[in-house]
């Protein structure tokens, strides 16, 4: 069985984002930016289903500019044997995106696709419920536990009232949660390998999808800034403070 395991290039979560002057989004040139962590999961996850024999191969997928092949080439270091980059320079809605992820899937046949449960880019969690829908497969988000076995996938899903056990018929479409695993740390010489590896490069149009969206970002703007943080000496300074500072708002 083949495991398609589509991944986002995102900015990295270590460092501080910075929207743009004009409001029109974030600045994403002058950012590290690095595999989305729950697509980190996600990889993991179909790697960890081959090295277990339940997987023949790993295919990593991503929609996106040039660069973003610097996330199928993390992906392949961690253990993927081959790399898709649907190449476009256009902003992408995870409608879009499952448009040519369901493309993708016809033409490879996976009988498992193991996406993250959100992008911390937009948090959309769009991507994977729409390729589901698409597919007409049957699907199981926020996974924190999978097994494959007998032409199933019995996935444990993280929910508000506790967990939730669904077993889907394959080929099936899965997002990761957070505590599906803990995704290995790439070694320099995996990486240094994995970059000889050559990826395959499509685009939108080869695919046959149109990448224009009726959703449109009316603006973009960072938090409001928090009120700084005092640190006080002891429990009596607080009252202190408390009692003569303290407002009710
Ligand atoms: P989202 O719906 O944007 O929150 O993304 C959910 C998941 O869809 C991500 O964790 C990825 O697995 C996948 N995904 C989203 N955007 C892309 C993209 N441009 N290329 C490949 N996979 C994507």
């Amino acid at each position: 069985m083949k495991i398609l395991v589509p991944v986002k290039r995102v900015v990295d979560s270590n460092v501080r984002i910075r929207v743009k002057d004009d409001g029109s989004g974030i600045d994403t040139e002058n950012a590290r930016m690095s595999m989305n962590p729950f697509d980190d999961i996600a990889v993991e996850e179909a790697v960890k289903q081959k090295e277990a024999g339940v997987a023949s191969e790993v295919v990593a997928v991503t929609c996106g500019v040039e660069k973003s092949q610097d996330v199928l080439r993390t992906a392949m270091a961690m253990g993927a044997d081959r790399a898709i980059l649907v190449k476009t320079d256009a902003p992408l809605t995870p409608l879009v995106v499952a448009k040519m992820l369901k493309v993708v899937v016809d033409r490879e046949a996976p009988g498992l696709v193991i996406l993250g449960k959100q992008a911390t880019d937009d948090d959309a969690s769009q991507t994977g419920p729409m390729l589901a829908a698409l597919m007409d497969a049957p699907q199981a988000t926020a996974v924190s536990k999978l097994v494959v076995a007998d032409g199933k996938a019995t996935a444990t899903r993280e929910t508000d009232d506790g967990s939730q056990t669904v077993q889907l018929q394959l080929p099936a479409v899965v997002t990761a949660d957070l505590r599906l695993n803990q995704p290995r740390f790439v070694t320099l010489p995996k990486m240094m390998k994995a970059r000889k590896k050559t990826i395959e490069v499509t685009t939108p149009e080869e695919l046959g999808v149109s990448v224009s969206t009726k959703l449109q970002v009316l603006k973009v703007a960072p938090p409001s800034p928090r009120a700084s943080v005092v640190m006080l000496p002891d429990a009596a300074a607080l009252v202190d403070r408390l009692k003569n500072e303290a407002k009710v708002i």
